[in-house]
């Protein structure tokens, strides 16, 4: 999840210190540097300034007894997550003046963290998985599904209320569906704003509320979405349906998506390598000495010619380009890799037994040159792993 974000260093490391150091050291340590990359100083270096901030985060977890404890523990893994949330710390207001005074608790102004509100605005994501037919991953199919999901109510179309006169403002956040409060961290204060809990976030009460759906807005319905499964589809893959998720909680908001997450059911004998399509086929003795040609019937309509030369082994590969799955995002298909096998008849009669001992002479066995062959079969494997 963090993969991709550069590592966020040390909080120690940031102002220069070790982990037993002591509040003195920690505010002056904070004071000399945080004065070395004020942005005001250094208008030019846009570096200056996420150095300034990663400082003041450092110092604002360090200077505060319990985050420095969960810090200590925890380093930046801390359960809950940063105290100034995912995006860390967002920046302050901080003259270059207030670095120089006594009190660096009271120079912070305050800092945003934004509440995760806009987030609650868009209905939630919702996922299904749906299985295809193998010949799904050749052809593409056209796929219609049923899903019960949380939608508008039809009856007041979202609004909650039976009529709209009945709705009032909230009080308790003069409509705006957000409170602010003041939280203190360490010396810092910030602002966090959240839902109005007065009204769920949704800014007005509703005195007399819809009938179909208890005011809520949303009600469970069963719809049907339809969708297209793209040629070279494979397990796993996420089709997103934008719009298809449940409905926002707050009337006129952004509805969630849906993911239909696909399945592409198994193939009677192909097992499957991205778009290459690989199979075993098992031939007689006398076919792989002699060679022939063997037809099959094949998924993309027309049938696939197999070639087996003269003198196959058992374990040789054949490829057929062009003949595979399509590869995604490209007009281009990929091969289907045939490995033979050699096929034992299971039964074998006394006066058949009796004709292929009389071909020794033609067949030889084992007993003679045995090293002889072992290496020569070495030698053929590991060449043809080189290739
Ligand atoms: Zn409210
Ligand atoms: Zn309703």
């Amino acid at each position: 999840m963090v993969d991709n974000m550069p590592e966020k260093r040390d909080y120690y490391e940031v102002l220069g210190l070790s982990r037993g150091s002591s509040k003195e050291e920690i505010r002056k340590a904070y004071r000399s540097l945080a004065r070395k990359y004020h942005p005001d100083k250094n208008p030019d270096d846009p570096d200056a300034e996420s150095r300034f901030k990663e400082l003041s985060e450092a110092f604002a977890i360090l200077s505060d007894d319990d985050e420095r404890r969960k810090y200590d523990t925890f380093g930046h893994n801390s359960p809950g997550g940063s105290p100034f949330g995912p995006g860390g710390f967002q920046g302050v207001n901080i003259s270059i003046d207030d670095l120089f005074g006594g009190d660096l608790g009271g120079i912070f102004s305050q800092f945003f963290r934004s509440s995760s509100s806009n987030r609650r605005v868009k209905g939630s994501d919702l996922m299904v998985r749906h299985s295809v037919p193998f010949q799904s991953a050749m052809d593409g199919c056209e796929e219609e599904i049923e899903i019960e999901a949380l939608r508008t109510c039809e009856e007041c179309e979202g609004e909650g209320s039976a009529d709209s006169s009945s709705v009032r403002q909230c009080p308790g956040c003069d409509g705006r569906g957000r409170i602010e409060r003041v939280e203190r961290i360490g010396p810092f204060t910030q602002r966090v704003v959240s839902d109005c809990p007065s009204c769920d976030g949704e800014g007005r009460i509703i005195q007399n509320p819809c009938t179909s759906c208890g005011g809520a807005g949303r009600s469970n319905q069963t719809k049907k979405v339809r969708f297209s499964v793209p040629p070279g589809v494979s397990s796993g893959v996420r089709l997103r349906m934008r719009g298809h998720g449940e409905a926002s909680r707050i009337s006129g908001g952004e509805s969630g998506d849906l993911y239909i997450e696909i399945d592409v059911g198994s193939h009677d004998w192909f097992e499957r390598d991205g778009s290459d399509l690989l199979m075993a086929l098992p031939i007689g003795f006398a076919d792989l000495l002699l060679g022939t040609s063997v037809k099959i019937p094949h998924i993309d309509g027309d049938e696939i010619k197999v070639k087996i030369p003269a003198g196959s082994n058992p374990g040789d590969t054949i490829s057929i380009p062009g003949r595979g799955l399509p590869r995604q995002g490209s007009r281009s298909r990929g091969e289907v890799s045939v490995v033979l096998k050699l096929d034992i008849p299971s039964r074998v009669s006394r006066a058949d037994k009796k004709r292929i001992s009389e071909m020794y002479d033609v067949l030889g066995t084992n007993e003679d040159n045995i090293q002889e062959k072992i290496r020569d079969e070495a030698y053929r494997r590991r060449n043809s792993r080189a290739r």
